[in-house]
């Protein structure tokens, strides 16, 4: 086994499918624990696949991947997956959604609605507990797919493209939610993004990969100062020249 990292380590992955589709081709890169590490390419570079890798759900072709230190066999209660759609059971009120993670792991309903309000309170949902999904928003749903993802305290939170279905305000609001509701816990994110500059806004790490099969071109740290206002960062030199720097490099990849 490899020596003493946490977090995420990802090293020499490839992964094709159906023996013939070449997704990954040596993929490396660390996602620092406690850090927010985003994933960003072009449609198709494998963006998702290694989400899933790193889930347990996808097993690589080669390689290695070790999630605080313990080498990725399969799915674990370290790890939530957050998807696109939040993938919310439709005939379970939000009480009962944000606290079927729990659920599922065995915690008994008067604890798992105990942490279930907490978080519906923390993202904005008091008075909504015993709402249907058919009944919320897209961005109220997507705040209930948060809440569960963040209730099952895993420590390592996949999220894929997680605030793709809303508008671009709606957007804005739960990044800077995001960075809220994160900040005071020791969690590790990758996250997987399209936008660059919610890359930029959201991460400490940004990981680039090329189109595929996809590999890790560029590795950049962001160095903005994340105790200022949301607006200011949006207009700090340091941000507008890291999403510049991102765009010139994925300018190339659609030529
Ligand atoms: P991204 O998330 O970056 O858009 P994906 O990980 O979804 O990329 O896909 C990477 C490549 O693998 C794409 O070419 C896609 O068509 C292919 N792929 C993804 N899932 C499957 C699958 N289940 N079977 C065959 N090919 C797949």
């Amino acid at each position: 086994m490899s020596a003493g990292i946490a977090g995420i380590v990802v090293r020499d992955v490839h992964k094709s499918y159906d023996g013939s589709t070449e997704a990954l081709a040596g993929v490396d890169f660390e996602a620092p624990d406690g850090s927010l590490t985003s994933l960003i390419g072009p449609s198709g570079c494998g963006k998702t696949t290694l989400l899933k890798l790193i889930a347990g759900l996808l097993e690589p072709g080669s390689g290695e991947i070790l999630v605080n230190d313990r080498p990725v066999t399969g799915p674990g209660h370290d790890r939530a997956l957050v998807f696109q759609d939040f993938a919310l059971l439709p005939w379970a009120t939000v009480l009962r959604n944000v606290g079927y993670g729990l659920e599922l792991r065995g915690v008994g309903r008067t604890d798992r609605e105990t942490v279930a309000h907490r978080l519906i309170e923390r993202v904005g949902l008091a008075g909504f507990e015993h709402r249907y999904p058919h009944e919320l928003s897209g961005g109220m749903k997507q705040r209930v797919g948060l809440a569960r993802a963040l209730a099952v305290e895993a420590p390592i939170l996949l999220m894929d493209e997680p605030f793709s279905q809303v508008d671009e305000q709606t957007r804005r609001k739960f990044q800077e939610d995001l960075r809220d509701l994160l900040s005071g816990e020791r969690r590790t994110v990758l996250f997987v993004t399209h936008s660059i500059e919610e890359a930029v806004y959201l991460s400490d790490r940004i990981v680039l990969l090329s189109p595929r099969p996809g590999r890790v071109t560029h590795i950049i740290d962001t160095v903005h100062d994340r105790s200022m206002d949301p607006d200011r960062i949006r207009r700090d030199s340091a941000y507008i020249d890291t999403v510049d720097r991102i765009w010139q490099v994925l300018r190339e990849y659609l030529a």
